[in-house]
C-alpha cells in the first residue's frame, strides 16, 4: 500500500512515520522549498495526549530527552496576581507521561531523523487530487503527478487537499470520501498523531 501525505508539518511527519512504522509506502511532499525551513519557529508545549503519541511513534525518549519537563502552569496579571495554577507535574505523578517543553526544531528535526529515506520531497505543491475506485491522484502545481492509495491533507491551517476532500471549508471528517483522509492542525486533533490543547 502506498501513501501520499500532503505536507510536512508536525502533522504530516508524524502521519509519515506512523505510515511507516505498519509498512505502508509513504510519500511527503510539502510545497516549501527546503527542510531546513520546516524547523523555523520557537517553542511548544507537549501535553500529555501529545507524548503519548509520540511515545507510540518511539519518539518519546529523544523529544523528552532535548525538551524540559513542565511542573507547574501560572497564570497571573501584570501586576503578578496569580489568577490559576495548575499542577502539570502532578498528572505524570498519577501515570500520564510528563508535559514537554521543546523547540519547534527538536520537535521537526527528531521526526524528520526518523523518517530517514522517506524525507519531504520539498517544492512540491499539491494543486488537487483525483480519485477513482483504485486509486487516488495528486496534481502538483509544478505539472508532476503521484499516484498512491490513499492521501492524506496534512496541509495545515489552509488546506487545499483537506478542504477539497470535504467540500466544505470546515473539513468535517463525515464528508470525507474514502481513501482519503484529512488533517485541519494538531489543535483540532483530527489525526491521533500529535493531538495538543
Ligand atoms: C504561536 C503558536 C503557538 C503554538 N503553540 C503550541 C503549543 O504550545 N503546543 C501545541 O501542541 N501546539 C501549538 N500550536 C499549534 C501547532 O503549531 C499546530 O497545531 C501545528 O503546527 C499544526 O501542524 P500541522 O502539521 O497540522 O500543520 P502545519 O504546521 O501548518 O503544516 C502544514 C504543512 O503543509 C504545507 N503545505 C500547505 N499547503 C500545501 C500544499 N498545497 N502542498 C504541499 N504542502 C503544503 C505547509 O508548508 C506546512 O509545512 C501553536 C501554534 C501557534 C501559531
Amino acid at each position: 500500500m502506498k501513501a501520499i501525505v500532503i505536507g510536512a508539518g508536525v502533522g504530516g511527519l508524524s502521519a509519515g512515520l506512523a505510515l511507516r512504522r505498519v509498512g505502508v509506502e509513504v510519500g511527503l511532499f510539502e510545497r516549501r522549498r527546503d527542510v531546513a525551513s520546516l524547523e523555523a519557529g520557537t517553542g511548544l508545549t507537549l501535553w500529555p495526549n501529545a507524548m503519548v503519541s509520540l511515545r507510540k511513534l518511539g519518539v518519546g525518549d529523544e523529544i523528552e530527552a532535548g525538551g524540559s519537563a513542565l511542573e507547574l502552569l501560572e497564570q497571573r496579571t501584570w501586576r503578578w496576581r496569580e489568577l490559576r495554577s495548575f499542577d502539570v507535574g502532578g498528572l505524570s505523578r498519577r501515570g500520564a507521561p510528563p508535559t514537554v517543553n521543546v523547540s519547534r526544531a527538536h520537535l521537526t528535526g527528531t521526526l524528520l531523523g526518523r523518517l530517514g529515506e522517506t524525507a519531504p520531497r520539498t517544492g512540491r505543491a499539491c494543486a488537487g487530487f483525483a480519485q477513482d475506485d483504485d486509486a487516488v491522484t495528486a496534481a502538483f502545481e509544478d505539472g508532476t503527478q503521484e499516484t498512491g492509495d490513499l492521501l492524506i491533507g496534512a496541509d495545515g491551517s489552509t488546506p487545499r487537499c483537506a478542504r477539497s476532500c470535504s467540500g466544505r471549508r470546515d473539513l468535517g471528517t463525515r464528508a470525507t470520501p474514502p481513501g482519503v483522509a484529512s488533517s485541519g492542525s494538531t489543535t483540532n486533533a483530527r489525526h491521533e498523531v500529535c493531538s495538543c490543547s
